[in-house]
């Protein structure tokens, strides 16, 4: 079927600016990580994207390694662009990611020029665009020197390829050197994006909320419903079709007693508060007036629209701030 935009795709989500950049990203952004490869079926990936831009997600994550097998996922989005978004191509911010591993040579890893520039080739033949909206630097790469990659990002944008460049996983130190060696090429660091969630508080205690604030990049924080475990479906076992059964990065392992009675506290103060632990978990990452957006997953349109709807509800009070630290934090 012909698809046609949502006439009123940009009256419910609220846009925010991404550090001291000009760019505006929506608090929620979609990643391709999980169940986008060659494994679920074309109908079900296409409706829950179209559905994702109707509800105003201009921002569609991914990486080479996203499927599978790698690549996968942005040859499904190259579909989907050429098929029904194309005409909202210029409405779009379309990033990748290159770096993490996606083979056994040894440019098919780590950020060294080649690595890195040699991937972007790939993945803008992948989605079928001549250029990415946001190209990362994937993860820190120790044995390459940081003035190579940065370097690399600086030419990706030199030659058209990116209009904005980022780093993932950086420690803010790392991400500190990146944004001053990028500042000083003329191609500002528009975001970092780390994890971050009610269940992982690293970029709060390692300083890197701190240091976007001062270094004037935004943050895109990713997995903010922990893959899931922020929701209620794990309340009473593993449903069929979730995460936690078929994914080599979600074990069921990890949904043990301490895990229920963490999550059932936290559910209860959702309740309480009329919304789900979904929308309380993204309510709160959402917080941070460093956090520009939450990247968020889904397996169908309904967790989308669902998860969306997180900021229609009070802001957190310093009272249930406190509860969700008491059960939050390990
Ligand atoms: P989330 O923490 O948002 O987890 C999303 C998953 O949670 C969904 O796929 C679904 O899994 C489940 N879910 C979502 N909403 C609901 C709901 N309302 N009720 C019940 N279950 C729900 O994020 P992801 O871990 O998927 O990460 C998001 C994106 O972040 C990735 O796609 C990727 O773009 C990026 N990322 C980046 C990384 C990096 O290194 N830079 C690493 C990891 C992710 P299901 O239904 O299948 O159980």
């Amino acid at each position: 079927m012909t698809y046609t935009a949502a006439a009123d795709r940009y009256e419910t989500l609220e846009y925010r600016r991404a550090g001291n950049s000009g760019l505006d990203l929506p608090a929620f952004s979609f990643g391709l990580w999980q169940k986008f490869g060659t494994d679920h079926p074309f109908q079900a990936q296409r409706d829950i994207v179209l559905r994702a831009f109707d509800l105003g997600i201009t921002h569609f994550d991914n990486a080479d390694r996203y499927g599978p097998p790698h690549r996968a996922a942005q040859q499904f989005f190259g579909r989907i662009l050429k098929r029904d978004l194309a005409p909202h191509r210029d409405e779009l911010i379309l990033s990748t990611k290159a770096g993490n591993p996606i083979g056994a040579g040894p440019y098919l890893r780590g950020a060294s020029r080649k690595s890195l520039l040699t991937s972007l080739e790939h993945s803008l033949r992948d989605l079928g665009t001549d250029h990415v909206d946001i190209f990362y630097s994937h993860s820190p790469d120790l044995t390459t020197p940081l003035d190579e990659t940065v370097g690399a990002l600086v030419s990706a944008v030199e030659q058209g390829k990116a209009l904005y460049v980022g780093v993932s996983n950086y420690a803010p130190e790392r991400a500190h050197e990146a944004a001053q060696l990028l500042r000083h090429a003329g191609v500002p660091l528009l975001v970092h994006q780390p994890r971050y969630s009610v269940f992982d508080r690293r970029p709060e205690l390692d300083g890197l909320l701190k240091l976007a604030a001062e270094d004037g990049f935004g943050l895109v924080v990713y997995s903010p419903l922990a893959q899931g475990l922020l929701t209620d479906k794990y309340l009473d076992g593993i449903p069929a079709g979730a995460r936690a059964r078929d994914s080599a990065f979600l074990t069921p392992d990890v949904i043990d007693d301490t895990y229920r009675q963490r999550a059932s506290a936290l559910n209860d103060l959702a309740v309480q508060r009329g919304q789900s632990l979904a929308q309380l978990a993204l309510q709160w990452v959402l917080r941070q007036p460093q956090v520009t957006s939450a990247l968020i997953g889904a397996s169908s349109t309904w967790q989308l629209e669902h998860n969306v709807k997180a900021l229609q509800f009070p802001p957190l009070t310093g009272q249930e701030l406190a509860l969700i630290d008491e059960h939050g934090v390990h």
